[in-house]
């Protein structure tokens, strides 16, 4: 999975948010270099036009988790960076680690080199602590079901069941959710922990009354155009003899198409001069003066309606994703019963707010320059393939949106982070939760923003940090 870091610009306003300037890339950064170790790109096997700057001095080659590059540059990558150029985008020097941003740059990826596989929490975390712990037990399959609490409001173990059979795990010093953005209110609110009246509609005990427990969700809904290109893209696949061979290359080399996850270049930009109104642009300088507003993700792949690329037309396909950063409309989260068993309800409400309507439209327009550009028309067949050249209105293209809006899976922000004075808070700043005691949460809903980009980097390095502040006590 890509592995860039937050920029600057949103630890900036990160930390403006929680009053704490721990939160600052330069303050993160000791906690974004402890959690991997980094291999540079491989220059022998990726193709020669893909180069792939990093700054060495970002990085460390300690931590558990594998950052490094797959072995397989999509050949499109390179004619998006023309593409990109033309735009007026400026090539990143660091790789989207070092705190900037704007511009375009292959990311890092969570890939084994060993194996060209992926690197996970479970492979790397999890595996390593099974090696060298010896008070870790593991309860595969375990599903939480309820944080308990005493009298004093000390969160003092949780309720889970295996196999249909309800047990307690008693803790001795604090309980820690990590349950994601979804799950981690879902369980605080089964437990008496969020808004009063949803927990009270459901029967369920108030332990805090904590209005901001799922609610301001956020996420990158992602749309696209798609091109049929006239180089080999991961599209192929719908061919079985593509698929026979990336396999080979897999397996004699590690090389080849399936080392790749699909996707390489990141860019983000702004939206072009009076592509938005002045008021839709006002409203976004509260975000931040260095918070860029379109984010493109290349998909090496049909898209279309995203039903699934790999049947989409057959031959090789490009899309240039993009995804509004500086969102108005914001989801929630509730619950639809009092049992962790049972889904939680998501409602991301992408695009609800008029003012995403209108970014998600120049985003998209946006999007349409990268292909169309006199330097990147030699390598596209025909005209645009989705949604096509007819669909040219503003009505049409965001009526097509709208249907094609989908999730980058970036979820967030659901327990916020922030001070103790703004009610829609939900934990502190060492990922605390307000009015209990010995409870923390620590995964993706306790970001207060979500930063441009993709989001696991920081959820690991927000994790080291709050790790260092329980281990020292702080
Ligand atoms: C398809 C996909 C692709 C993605 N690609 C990228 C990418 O390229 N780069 C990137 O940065 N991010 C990517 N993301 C986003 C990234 O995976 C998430 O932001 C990140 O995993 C969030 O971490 P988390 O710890 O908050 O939650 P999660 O990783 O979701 O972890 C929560 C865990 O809690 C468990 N859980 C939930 N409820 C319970 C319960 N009641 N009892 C017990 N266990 C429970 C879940 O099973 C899960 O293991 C992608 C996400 C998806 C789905």
């Amino acid at each position: 999975m890509w592995f860039p870091r937050a920029h600057a610009g949103a630890l900036k306003k990160w930390a403006e948010l929680t009053g704490d300037n721990s939160f600052l890339f330069a303050n993160l950064l000791p906690y974004y270099k402890k959690v991997s170790t980094f291999t540079p790109p491989n220059k022998k096997t990726r193709i020669a036009n893909a180069t792939t700057p990093y700054d060495p001095s970002v990085w460390s080659n300690s931590g558990p988790v594998q950052a490094s590059y797959p072995n397989w540059a999509n050949p499109i990558s390179s004619w998006i960076e023309i593409g990109l150029k033309a735009l007026g985008l400026k090539a990143l020097s660091g790789g989207l680690a070092d705190g900037n941003i704007w511009g375009y740059g292959y990311p890092a990826s969570t890939i084994d080199p060993a194996q060209e596989s992926r690197s996970s929490s479970s492979t790397s975390y999890l595996r390593e602590a099974l090696k060298t712990t010896t008070n870790l037990n593991v309860y595969k399959n375990t599903l939480a079901k309820k944080v308990l609490f005493d009298g004093s409001k000390k969160a003092t173990g949780a309720v889970v069941e295996a196999g249909g059979v309800e047990f307690t795990l008693s803790a001795n010093r604090e309980v820690i959710v990590s349950a994601g953005f979804a799950r981690s209110p879902q369980l605080l609110m089964v437990s008496g922990v969020g808004p009063a009246s949803t927990l009270q509609s459901y029967g369920i005990q108030v332990v805090s009354d904590l209005p901001g427990v799922g609610q301001n969700m956020w996420d990158h809904a992602l749309v696209s155009p798609s091109y049929q290109v006239k180089v080999l893209t991961h599209n192929a696949f719908s061919d079985p003899a593509v698929i026979i061979d990336a396999t080979n290359s897999y397996r004699n080399s590690l090389t080849g198409l399936l080392t790749n996850n699909g996707g390489d270049i990141l860019a983000f930009d702004k939206f072009p001069n009076a592509s938005i109104s002045k008021a839709t642009s006002d409203a976004i300088t509260a975000f931040s003066n260095d918070w860029p507003t379109i984010m493109f993700m290349f998909l090496d792949a049909y898209l279309g309606y995203n039903e699934n690329s790999g049947t989409g037309p057959a031959g090789n396909y490009a899309s240039p994703m993009v995804a509004i950063t500086a969102p108005f409309s914001r989801g929630n989260i509730t619950i639809s019963s009092a049992d962790t068993n049972d889904n939680p309800v998501v409602s991301p409400n992408w695009l609800s707010d008029p003012r995403d309507q209108e970014m998600v439209l120049a985003a998209f327009k946006r999007s349409r320059q990268v292909f169309t550009q006199k330097e990147t028309k030699p390598v596209v067949i025909g005209d645009e393939v989705f949604p096509g050249l007819d669909v040219a209105t503003d009505a049409q293209i965001l009526a097509v949106l709208k249907k094609q809006v989908f999730s980058a899976y970036h979820g967030s922000c659901t327990n916020a982070m922030g001070p103790q004075s703004n009610k829609m808070s939900v934990v502190d700043t060492k990922g605390r939760v307000y009015g209990v005691s010995s409870l923390r949460v620590v995964d993706a809903s306790i970001f207060p923003v979500l930063p441009p980009g993709a989001p696991q980097h920081t959820v690991y390095a927000l994790a080291e940090k709050i790790a260092n502040d329980i281990l020292t006590g702080s």
